[in-house]
């Protein structure tokens, strides 16, 4: 069972690509946005607990999220891997991932950076906002996700840069066909490469 994760800002792209690389690469889609979002709409217990979090723009407790990857890594069977879009996103998620997957002896098999620029993100999140209708599209709410973007996840990525982790950074700017042709070939060179090195940026001639 292989373990993908994507990140990136909000707005970068993620969820687009993480269900068109699931379907090529036959992967469980995890994003734990839509987990969550599922969860208020069924107003569970978990879903009224986050509900006025997601909807400041601020990240869901870290004991809450731990739950969560456990138990849907423990239930995913009958599927080549997963795809994790949106986790983890600080670094106690990373540990307890880390943790998790050490007792399931597995690994990380590559961490994929969708990176784009400012204006790019707020153009497609104005956009995303009138097309789906999210509480937490708006401006004010895009603020405060991109902070917690910037002061915890950023961390996070630069936490498994350190240590070597098998990374690669894609340029989220371009047209979605482009960043997914270009994040399959990530995907396929990972797995064919050993020892596939921390922060190396995909150039546009390999892509
Ligand atoms: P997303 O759909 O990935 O943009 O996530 C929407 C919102 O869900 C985020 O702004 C957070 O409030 C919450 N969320 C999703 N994943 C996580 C996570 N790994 N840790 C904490 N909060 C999360």
């Amino acid at each position: 069972m292989k373990h993908y994760i994507i990140c990136g800002p909000p707005g970068s792209g993620k969820g687009t690509q993480s269900a068109l690389l699931a379907e090529h690469f036959h992967l469980r889609h995890v994003s734990t946005g839509e987990l969550l979002r599922k969860e208020i709409s069924e107003q569970t217990d978990l879903g009224k607990a986050v509900e006025d979090l997601m909807n400041r723009g601020e990240l869901v407790p870290d004991s809450f999220m731990l739950a969560m990857i456990r138990r849907v890594l423990l239930e995913t069977t009958g599927v080549e891997g997963v795809l994790l879009d949106g986790y983890p996103r600080t670094k106690p998620q990373a540990e307890g991932l880390a943790e998790l997957l050490r007792e399931l002896g597995m690994t990380i098999d590559l961490i994929v950076q969708l990176s784009v620029p400012p204006d790019v993100i707020l153009q497609r999140i104005q956009h995303r906002a009138t097309v789906e209708g999210r509480s937490d599209d708006s401006v004010e709410v895009l603020k405060q996700r991109l902070k917690e973007y910037e002061e915890k996840t950023v961390p996070t990525i630069e936490y498994y840069r350190a240590q070597g982790a098998p990374m690669v950074d894609v340029d989220g700017t371009p047209d979605v066909d482009t960043v997914t042709k270009r994040l399959i070939h990530a995907i396929e060179k990972g797995s064919l490469e050993e020892g596939h090195r921390a922060g190396r940026e995909l150039s546009t001639e390999e892509a």
